[in-house]
């Protein structure tokens, strides 16, 4: 399998040689050359490898399909080493859990709990992987590699959960001082590992992220420092999210013959795009539903066409911070699908043509209405007080609580039911980690998983410093020479 550019490049690469770059050269994001094709048998032989052998079993099969420069054995190796029930808490890795009613048969919704691996967000499913894959890949070179990075918490915590302890990566991440739930900076900064180090910068997220881009444009410093990133336009993050459609759809289905649609409460379309993937590999997948909150860019594109990216002003702080997001760092690799792999057309409206004037409008070419009709993508969105009000619902009806994500997932899922498709509603959050917003809603405290009863009193380690990239670059030094 060789990799190609959405922007029309004409290199093609390998998976290894994508692994550990960030953009095409480009500019573009990478994505497979085709995507491979199930047919009934392959399906059939999938379910029956997820039956019988799990989700390590799984994962390897719908990998192998795209990497083929890493040994079938080290690839099944690292997939078993990676997804077991020690990590991610059962040994079903990613269980389903209807949302039912008492003395009712049939569930309303079903949630995919993706959130119990190591920092109780989804994120993890694929960066455990990574963490994996880099180490890898890193010793297969005789390489070393620094990741720098920004976080307003679920990202750099899976991040430093994934690489901590692994030979030849340091994580340097930076996060606004003060500004992570409690909980999120008891996780990353209780973290002593040697190769973990925290910067809190006097700040906001947006200062943090300013910081990374200015040390990534000083490429003699990254040339020198070997300073890489974890971002989710990696493919190989894309990759391993795919896997989850497949696990679920497995679950939710008696038979191949059935279809199943997915809601996913969305951000920089990382996730949802992993099962655009899926669907396009031949799994059953009748929609896929892109849940917004107050940050709706993806929801006014696939209700008008237009994609209108936000101003750092215009960009709301909401009580699902993970989906706040002002443009969607992967929605190009739909896009250029979306526009039949025209990667010329997708190099001007992402390029340049976003970059003067903010937005881009297919309203008026015939190909924007095969997003509902071939591609199978709906949206919708939800506000604080859906938020609430959904958390609440769940509770009170089926005893579940969850979190604020997946509470955008569930209220537009709601609005997008149909008779006899399953609907799954991917969980990427566990309520602990927000949990000022479930009092608020619930009036009591969420449940907390064993593990992290009073992490919030363990010793610390982070380095808190001013917005300045000249102490950043100073402080990675020091850490490297
Ligand atoms: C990252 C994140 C999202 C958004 O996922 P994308 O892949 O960026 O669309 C949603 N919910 C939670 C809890 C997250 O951490």
């Amino acid at each position: 399998m060789r990799y190609l550019s959405t922007r029309g490049h004409a290199d093609r690469k390998q998976f290894c040689e994508i692994l550990l770059e960030g953009l095409a050269p480009d500019g573009g994001l990478y994505l497979p050359e085709r995507y491979p094709q199930l047919g009934p048998a392959e399906l059939q032989n999938l379910r029956q490898v997820w039956q019988s052998q799990g989700y390590a079993a799984l994962a390897f099969e719908v990998l192998s399909l795209y990497i083929d420069d890493i040994p079938r054995d080290d690839l099944k190796a690292l997939c078993q080493k990676t997804y077991t029930s020690a990590v991610f808490g059962t040994p079903e890795i990613v269980p389903l859990k209807p949302l039912k009613r008492a003395g009712q048969s049939q569930a309303e919704l079903l949630l995919e709990a993706l959130s119990n691996g190591p920092t109780l967000a989804f994120k993890d499913m694929a960066m455990q992987l990574l963490g994996n894959l880099f180490e890898y890949e890193l010793a297969r070179r005789g390489e070393t590699l620094n990741i720098l990075g920004a976080t307003s918490g679920d990202t750099g915590s899976a991040a430093e959960y994934a690489m901590r302890g692994k030979k030849g990566v340091r994580v340097f991440m930076t996060s606004p001082h003060g500004r992570m739930s409690p909980f999120q900076q008891a996780q990353m900064f209780s973290l002593l590992d040697e190769n973990i180090h925290n910067m809190a910068i006097e700040g906001v997220f947006d200062d943090c992220q300013d910081i990374v881009k200015a040390v990534s444009n000083d490429l003699a410093f990254k040339q020198r420092y070997k300073i890489g990133t974890v971002n989710s336009i990696n493919w190989a993050r894309l990759l391993a999210q795919v896997v989850y459609y497949f696990a679920g759809y497995f679950q939710a289905t008696q038979s191949d013959l059935q279809k199943v649609s997915f809601t996913v409460p969305s951000g920089n379309f990382g996730n949802v795009c992993a099962g655009h993937v899926a669907r396009m590999m031949g799994l059953p997948i009748d929609r896929l539903v892109v849940a917004t909150n107050e940050n709706d860019v993806l929801d006014e594109f696939f209700r008008t066409g237009v994609y209108r990216v936000r101003g750092t002003a215009d960009t709301h702080e909401t009580s699902s911070p993970s989906m706040d997001i002002s443009k969607a760092s992967n929605f190009e690799r739909f896009v250029f699908d979306l526009l039949d792999r025209d990667g010329v057309t997708t190099k001007e409206i992402f390029g340049a043509g976003l970059q003067q004037k903010g937005c881009f409008d297919l309203s008026a070419d015939p190909r924007f209405a095969k997003a509902a009709a071939v591609f199978g993508f709906e949206s919708g969105r939800s506000t604080h007080s859906d938020r609430l009000k959904t958390i609440q619902q769940v509770y009170a009806n089926y005893g579940v609580m969850i979190d604020t994500h997946t509470a955008d997932g569930v209220k537009v899922a709601q609005e997008h039911l149909k008779p006899d498709v399953p609907m799954v509603v991917l969980e990427t959050a566990l309520p602990i980690k927000f949990a000022a917003t479930i009092v608020q809603a619930l009036g009591r405290q969420p449940d907390r998983p064993p593990q992290f009863e009073g992490i919030e009193a363990l010793p610390k380690r982070v380095h808190v410093m001013k917005a300045d990239v000249n102490l950043v670059k100073a402080f990675i030094q020091q850490h490297c020479d």
